[in-house]
């Protein structure tokens, strides 16, 4: 009887790693361990010490301060902190690829080829959500924005400089001269102004609603979601993800609108809230 629970135990440790294999390569098949390495020597790691600024950094290893900015998806220039690891890119900006975003995207948000970006990493099929790209030597740069209108931390940064018009909250209308609630903020700006998206996001909304006129809504998957109104021209897509800082249209007049301005507005769970405490 012993030997037969023996026999049971060892033929049960035989098979349990094949009982165990399907899901393994199951978990390999959606994680990034799975995916082929960035070209080799096109970034190292850092550990952030006490004293060190992003700047300080960009210097001593010469690179870009955008390229440092955007490869460690970073929000404000000023948030980094002792133990923090950065990727310290290489020849380029180093790129975690988002649902919602496809090799055209990327290479019309960096300004550079699709066939340049499929050179600098081997690829020749589509590449997939949450692989790492490196994009060779970026004309722009999205989250260069970032060091402009960013600040030392916040939510949000900034969609443009512009004077500040019209604040959040009751007021009275400025067309219809009734009582109203403004639901975002005005900032006034000449027509053709570049308009950043706040946080990086997925474009819910890319075309004319109503007093909006000229819309782009991009909801950022924790509860906010931001709106851009009255612009001239659109520049993104229903469904693509944009980085922090990306252009996602130009300013305009368009809706229900008494001159040229961004109409800006930070929803949580739907609601309007007052945008100005979240920004920097
Ligand atoms: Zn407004």
């Amino acid at each position: 009887m012993n030997k037969d629970l023996a026999l049971a135990v060892l033929v049960g440790l035989f098979f349990l790693p094949l009982l165990l294999l399907p899901l393994v390569s199951q978990e390999d098949l959606g994680g990034p361990l799975s995916f082929p390495p960035v070209a080799s020597g096109s970034f190292r790691s850092y550990v952030v010490r006490s004293g060190d600024t992003l700047a300080g950094l960009a210097d001593r290893y010469g690179i870009p301060l955008s390229w440092l900015v955007a490869s460690n998806g970073l929000l404000a220039p000023g948030a980094i902190y002792p133990g923090q690891e950065l990727v310290l890119p290489q020849g380029g900006v180093l790129h975690t690829l988002r649902a919602g975003q496809g090799l055209a995207d990327l290479a019309a948000t960096y300004g550079v080829s699709e066939e340049e970006i499929r050179k600098a990493n081997g690829l020749s099929g589509d590449p997939l959500p949450g692989q790492r790209l490196l994009i060779p030597e970026p004309r722009t740069v999205p989250q260069a924005a970032v060091l402009e209108l960013g600040g030392e931390g916040g939510r949000f940064i900034w969609p443009l400089k512009g004077r500040l018009t019209s604040l959040f909250g009751p007021r009275t209308h400025p067309i219809y001269g009734t009582p109203d609630f403004h639901t975002g903020i005005d900032l006034a700006v000449p027509e053709g102004t570049q308009v950043h998206a706040a946080a990086p996001g997925t474009v819910t909304w890319a075309g004319t609603r109503g007093g909006y006129g000229l819309l782009v809504i991009v909801d950022h998957g924790d509860g906010y979601s931001t709106y851009y109104g009255h612009l001239s021209r659109i520049l993104v897509h229903v469904g693509q993800f944009v980085e922090v800082g990306q252009v996602i249209g130009l300013s305009g007049n368009t809706g229900l609108s008494t001159g040229p301005h961004l109409h800006f507005e930070i929803r949580n769970l739907g609601e309007p809230i007052d945008p100005l405490p979240l920004l920097p």
